[in-house]
């Protein structure tokens, strides 16, 4: 029988999950789940369409949650614990939770509040847990977890995701990254969403790995876990630029992350100046893979091939991905220029989104799911992210230019510590191309670069209808918990430190 983790079922001595001080092996694990899935099962029935809650605090505590409730056979809705009233209200009351589980002593708010709820107690584990056969079959379309999207371009959708695609996408991680029983994975990742949750701690998991969660993300975490048994690290762009700035300064952080048998980013491009810096200080690459909530694993750039930096690589084992024009044409070409939106078909597609028929068929060409993705293929194979369609791609002067491209070219630039580039209508280029720029230095308007600087800067690097054309100067770029940059929101900013034409 396939099942979902060989080690829990075998009742292993290894080490499975670690948070801080706070540890559980295998075996431990396994006495741990069983009973707290017993519970859920009693109280949520599983097998239709019955679903919990799990208040997605990063710990141990939501880590036996969301496995319990696999165990139990119900989908689990993890919830961000620093979302707004609003936002929980909507997930709440989308998603219809039976029950929330939540660690022992922790005030809920309202919405969740008002339901049953069950405490996740980590007591003095069984001497003789029984052993947990969590089946995993490769058609299993019953719903495993429903994660609600980063709202990076609106609000949040639910994505149902299937055991089928859970199953698929642990699989080809593991595969792709050749995870084994030793590997010990180092992450500070938030654990609503698929990267930390998922890939974070259910991957390791699958091949008997185990991880170490730094609670909060720090520098000074990471170089601890990777000195010690850490052999691989997942982080977002943000924290890549943190350990970037910092290991080319701190020997005994570059020597740490240089150990790492893998350094992967995601969830949002990884700025080339921080690959060159991470590079230049540990001898390493970093991976980047691409995915989202939809399609958990899409690609990955090979561990072990040759340098594909500022690419996210190919796509994973069983997963088809295609890059369509605006005719909705497949694009033969692989010459590195051509951008075409990514749609995506396979065993890693959710099923749909909940309570929402309409969103849900509005996003698949036949079977193909539309990822709203653009992209170039190059002669390789390997997929490089030109940006999203609705928010990254500007129309100006009858170009088609990728707002990604002119954000590593601005942060080439030694005046500049953060960019992001939007389009906004101009009369003549149909869109001109806005930047807005943290500077490196302190926003004293004497020591800012020019904003006719930054676009000759851009033009020499790019080309000259890349250049921007107005720039704004901020002391924060709008992030979301995940850190990506809320474009939408930048519209509305105020800048700051000052505005300039070019
Ligand atoms: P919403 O769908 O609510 O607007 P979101 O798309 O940010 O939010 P996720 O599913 O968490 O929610 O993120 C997936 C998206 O993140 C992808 O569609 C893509 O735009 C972006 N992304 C993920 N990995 C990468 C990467 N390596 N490079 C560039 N972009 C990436
Ligand atoms: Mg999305």
């Amino acid at each position: 029988m396939n099942v979902l983790f060989p080690a829990l079922r075998d009742g292993s001595p290894a080490p499975a999950l670690r948070f801080g001080d706070r540890a559980l092996d295998y075996r431990q694990l396994a006495s741990v789940v069983g009973p707290l899935a017993e519970r859920i099962g009693s109280l949520a029935p599983g097998g239709g369409p019955a679903r919990i809650a799990v208040w997605a605090t990063p710990t141990l505590e939501t880590s036996v949650g969301v496995i319990a409730a696999l165990l139990a056979g119900v989908a689990a809705v993890p919830v961000n614990p620093k979302i707004g009233e609003r936002e929980l209200t909507h997930i709440v009351t989308d998603s219809a939770p039976a029950l929330v589980v939540a660690e022992p002593g922790t005030v809920l708010p309202g919405p969740l509040a008002a339901l049953p709820r069950l405490d996740v107690e980590i007591t003095e584990p069984a001497a003789e847990p029984a052993p947990h056969p969590l089946p995993l079959e490769p058609g299993d379309e019953s719903p495993a977890l429903i994660v609600y999207t980063s709202g990076t371009t609106g609000p949040p959708k639910g994505v149902v995701l299937p055991r089928r695609a859970l199953a698929h996408t642990l699989d080809a991680l593991a595969d792709t990254w050749q995870w084994t029983a030793d590997d010990v994975l180092v992450h500070g990742l938030p654990l609503f969403h698929v990267h930390g949750l998922i890939l974070g701690i259910l991957g390791p998991l699958r091949r008997g790995g185990s991880v170490h969660h730094l609670g909060r993300f720090s520098t000074e975490g990471v170089a601890r876990e990777l000195s010690a048994e850490g052999t691989m690290l997942f982080g977002v762009p943000t924290m890549y630029h943190r350990l970037a700035l910092e290991a080319g300064e701190n020997p005994a952080l570059a020597k740490a992350l240089g150990r790492a048998r893998l350094l992967v980013s995601g969830s949002a491009a990884l700025p080339l100046t921080d690959h060159e810096r991470l590079t230049a200080a540990t001898g390493r690459r970093v991976i980047e893979r691409y995915g989202m909530t939809e399609t958990l694993m899409n690609t990955s750039v090979r561990a072990d091939g040759p340098d594909a930096t500022g690419t996210v690589g190919v796509p994973l084992p069983g997963v088809y991905v295609r890059l369509v024009d605006d005719a909705g044409q497949a694009i033969e070409t692989s010459d590195g220029e051509t951008v075409g939106e990514i749609q995506v078909r396979g065993p890693n597609l959710f099923s749909e989104y909940l309570n929402r028929p309409d969103a849900t068929a509005a996003a698949f060409d036949g079977g193909w799911f539309r990822t709203g993705d653009m992209a170039v293929r190059d002669a390789s194979g390997n997929y490089r992210i030109v940006g999203r369609k609705a928010t990254d791609l500007i129309k100006s002067g009858g170009y088609k230019i990728g707002a990604g491209e002119i954000e590593n070219a601005l942060l080439a630039h030694p005046g500049v510590a953060e960019a992001a580039v939007t389009g906004e209508p101009d009369e003549d280029l149909g869109e001109r191309i806005v930047a807005w720029i943290v500077p490196a230095t302190s926003p004293d308007p004497d020591s800012l670069p020019s904003a006719q600087e930054l676009a000759d800067h851009v033009a020499q690097q790019l080309a000259p209808h890349k250049r921007p054309r107005v720039v704004h100067f901020l002391e924060a770029l709008p992030r979301n918990d995940m850190g990506k940059i809320l474009k939408r929101d930048l519209r509305a900013a105020t800048p700051t430190a000052g505005t300039g034409n070019a």
